[in-house]
């Protein structure tokens, strides 16, 4: 199986073929079809697999072909966390990449730089925001970001960020996104501590383990 026989977009067909993606990889092709089909994921998958893409992929697709209606001041469509600065900027980067011919607006988010631009970016809308939690929530309380429509969850890195003590961030993060959406959860490994998270947000998910 190739990109160019899965049912996506010729704008991200095209963009994947520059980036010289032929083949998906192991994680790639059991995550894209369950993410399409709108299922839950919970993945345990390393870095080097290509699991950004396995979940970058679908979510870009879904939303670039079922744009919204209408776009409230601030909203976000697709909330991605993430333990670290690096992480957000690697992330957001592939996620720009893949969606380089959709109009789709991406934003890394993260503290100990000026609030400003970032506050900007929201008053003109984004897609896909991928944050570490600490300047998000800042903003949210501020009243600067909208989750009301949110449509995706994806949490990757699930593990480091519980080893960074961000376990009551999540929980929090659950709380305030709405109930109908997608969860996707990406984990490089998977131990006691995991599985209750994983069980508390995706309980009903298709389990890829590779
Ligand atoms: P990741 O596991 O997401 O950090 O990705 C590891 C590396 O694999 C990155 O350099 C990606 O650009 C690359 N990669 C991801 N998917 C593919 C693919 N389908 N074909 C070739 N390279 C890929």
């Amino acid at each position: 199986m190739k990109f160019e026989d899965y049912r996506i977009s010729n704008d991200i067909k095209r963009s994947l073929a520059e980036k010289g993606f032929k083949k998906p990889t192991d994680i790639q092709f059991k995550a894209i079809p369950n993410i399409l089909k709108g299922e839950d994921v919970l993945a345990i998958a390393q870095t080097g697999t290509g699991k950004t893409a396995a979940f970058a992929i679908p979510v870009i697709n879904i939303l670039h072909t079922n744009p919204p209606e209408w776009f409230a001041k601030g909203s976000v469509r697709a909330l991605v966390m993430v333990p670290t600065h690096e992480l957000a900027q690697q992330i957001a980067e592939v996620f720009k990449e893949i969606a380089k011919y959709t109009k789709l607006r991406i934003l890394a988010l993260f503290g100990s730089t000026d609030q400003d631009p970032q506050i900007a970016a929201f008053q003109k809308g984004v897609d896909i925001l991928v944050t570490t939690p600490g300047r998000m929530f800042d903003l949210r309380a501020q009243g600067y970001i909208d989750f009301r429509g949110t449509e995706f969850l994806i949490l990757d890195e699930a593990d480091r960020m519980l080893d960074m003590g961000f376990y009551k961030d999540i929980e929090d993060v659950i709380r305030f996104l709405p109930k109908n959406k997608q969860t996707l959860f990406f984990s490089a490994t998977i131990d006691e501590k995991i599985k209750k998270l994983a069980y508390s947000i995706v309980k009903n998910a298709i389990r890829i383990q590779i």
